[in-house]
Formats: structure tokens, sequence, C-alpha cells
């Protein structure tokens, strides 16, 4: 510890405090030896940290077991602030608000056609958040931040869509400018896939993990990937985009521009191709998954073939990046083992036998809620300091 002046040793202070709520505030709730274990600060600092924000009113603190002994846990206090989390779909817009405790407050979602008009999508977005928030009894000054979730890349430098072939009626929207606009509160914007990677680590099937991958598959493919804890996405912000590996240089002509992508082969209109001929046109994902259930053979035959190409995928992923766990999201997901064994096969083929070996395969377990709650954990893990101590 540094002996400097006392002003470096009060921003140490403050920096610890700061790693501290993070810890925290990303778990929900924890002892006080997992504080410490998990941001490496003594026993006796976590203590005095922890004394320090219980009487600020920041945390509270519970009696516990952990193990069988005696525990104390820590959490955030519920009234310490108000996260809100908008998740735009394709077809969909989902709207929560929760506490800095991780409690869902309010939540409501309601089929949209995003890709028509940005404006009435921000305009149904803007009155939920409006009427959730009077639901859950806030004002909107508690607000500490919104998390907004768009299904497609973000431009780090512009904050606009990457690319305006995902939702053309965005074209030259920055989302989080002009939903911060509206809305007079900060707002924190990602895409989808990083979004949903950010819901199960801290809410699903990735907790207590700190490498994985989040893959979506629906009618575009994206992964979200945590390394160290930490969403990566690339100096542009593409990073994850699993979706455009080639698989046939020949195949079909992707959204992208290339040929033979995975996603030309995974994405939810391709699959629905394959089965107009025999099932109609007037078919969805969700449809066809239940079929396959139902033994369908033909729906069992696309799916599994599905999970094999999207496998190959994760096997790629799997030789770069050696996550702990992939977390299967998206409607492709509810077919489960239909679509995780042949992912499996894939892998065990085409992976590095050492990358492969740790890896485990799984359905997310938060379904279509995965990118609201991400969407809830952004404004967590991008909260600064004016944020983290609740005294506003
Ligand atoms: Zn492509």
């Amino acid at each position: 510890m540094s002996t400097d002046t006392p002003g470096s040793q009060s921003s140490l202070h403050r920096a610890n405090l700061e790693r501290v709520l993070r810890a925290v505030r990303m778990a929900g709730s924890l002892t006080q030896a997992e504080i410490a274990r998990g941001t490496g600060l003594s026993a006796a600092t976590v203590s005095n940290i922890v004394r320090e924000l219980k009487e600020s009113g920041t945390v509270v603190v519970a009696d516990t077991s952990s193990g069988g002994r005696r525990a104390r846990s820590v959490s955030l206090s519920g009234d310490a602030g108000i996260v809100v989390g908008i998740d735009f779909g394709h077809t969909h817009l989902r709207v929560a608000v929760g506490n800095l405790a991780h409690r869902v407050l309010a939540e409501e979602s309601a089929p949209i056609d995003v890709d028509v008009s940005a404006a009435q999508g921000f305009d149904r977005a803007e009155a939920m958040v409006e009427r959730l928030l009077e639901q859950a009894g806030f004002r909107p000054e508690k607000v500490i931040g919104v998390g907004l979730g768009v299904p497609g890349p973000i431009d780090v430098e512009t904050g606009a869509l990457g690319s305006t072939a995902i939702l053309p009626g965005w074209t030259g929207i920055a989302p989080g400018r002009e939903l911060a606009e509206r809305l007079g509160m900060p707002v924190h914007v990602d895409n989808d896939a990083n979004l949903g990677a950010l819901g199960e680590l801290v809410w699903g099937a990735g907790r207590g993990l700190s490498d994985l991958a989040y893959i979506k598959v629906a009618s575009g493919v994206g992964a979200g990937l945590v390394v160290n804890g930490q969403i990566y996405r690339g100096p542009g912000g593409t990073a994850g985009e699993i979706g455009h590996i080639t698989l046939d240089e020949a195949g079909p002509v992707c959204r992208c521009g290339n040929r033979g992508c995975l996603e030309t082969f995974v994405g939810s209109r391709y699959l629905l191709s394959l089965l107009t001929s025999t099932l109609g046109a007037d078919l969805s994902l969700p449809r066809v998954v239940e079929l396959a259930h139902q033994g369908d053979l033909g729906c069992r035959r696309v799916i599994a073939d599905a999970g094999r190409q999207i496998g190959t995928g994760v096997a790629t992923l799997c030789n770069l990046l050696n996550p702990r766990r992939v977390i299967l999201g998206g409607d492709l997901a509810e077919a489960g083992e239909l679509v995780l064994a042949p992912i499996r096969d894939s892998v065990a083929r085409y992976a590095i036998p050492s990358a492969a070996r740790q890896l485990s395969v799984v359905p997310g377990t938060l379904g279509g809620r995965a990118e609201v709650l991400g969407a809830l954990a952004l404004v967590m893990s991008e909260m600064g300091e004016s944020g983290a101590l609740g005294r506003h």
C-alpha cells in the first residue's frame, strides 16, 4: 500500500471503493470474503470500505451463510438508484426498470416493426419508459442511466449503427444520442449480442464465469464475447461478428456482400426457406422449433443441420478465444438438445481438443429477456463514480 501524500492516499481509497462497488454491482450480492477474492483487496480494507458504504446508505449488509459458515452478504441498497433497459429487436421492443440490487421492478414487451421507422420506435420506447417508471413508483430523476440494445453493430466513433443494411429505417441515426435527448437521461448503447452476453453473465447461464461467448441466432447471427469478465468489443465495436465466418466461398450472397457466410446457412430466413415447399410460406422460427419438438422430421433435420453449421463457427471461436462456456440464445435456442447436440458434435470434430475440453455448450436461461436484462447490466458496468455513490 502506498504511503505517499494524503492526496494519493485518498485517490487510492476512491479507486478501492470503486472496485468494491463495481464487484457488488455486477454480482448483485457478495460476501465480504468474495469481495476480497474478486478485487484482490485485503479483508481489512474490504471491511473498512463496506462499513463506510453502509454508513452512507449505499449498501446493505445482511447475515447469511456461506459453505455452512456464517457470513455477511453485501448488496447495493434498493434505493441507491434506478436503471432502465431498452431492447429493440427486429420485431419487438422490450423495456425493463430495475434497481442496483438486481431487482427487476417493472417490465413490458410489445411487438413492433422496428425496421420501418426509428422515430416510431423511439416514440414507443419513450412512452413505455415513462409508464414503467410510474408503475415502479420512481420519478425520472432517480434514473442513473439507460441501457439501449439495437440489433446491429454500433460504430464506436460515431455511435451510429455500423451497417445500414441491418435496419434500413435507421440510416444515419445515432440511437444512443437520439434517446438521451428525448429522455434527458444518460444512455449507453450496445448491440443485442453483447447485451445478451451481459444478461446471461449477470443473471443467467454465465453467472460466476469470466470467459464466455453468447451466440444469438435469429434473423442475423452474432456473438457477444466476455473476456476476463468484460465485454470485448474491439477498437471499432465489431468484435463477435461470427455470422460472417466464411463456410462456402461459392455459397449464397450474404447481406455483408460476401458469399457463404455462416449466417446465410443458419439465419431464420434461410431456415424458413428450406421448409416452405413442405409446410407453406406462413412459417416462423418459433413454429419450426415447436414442430420439431412434436417430432416433425423435416423441422428436426433443418435444426440439426443448422446446429452443425453453428458448431463450425463455435469451433473457430474456441480455437481463438478458448471460452469456458458458449451460451446459445435467440429463437433457435428453444430447440434445446435438437440443436445443441449437433453443435457439440461439430465442436468435437473441428476444435483443437485442448480448447474444446473445458467448454460447455448450453442454452441461455433468460430466453427473450437476455438482452433487456443485459441492458440493465450495461448501465451497472458502465457507471462511473458519479452514480456509484448514490448520493445525488
Ligand atoms: Zn456475411
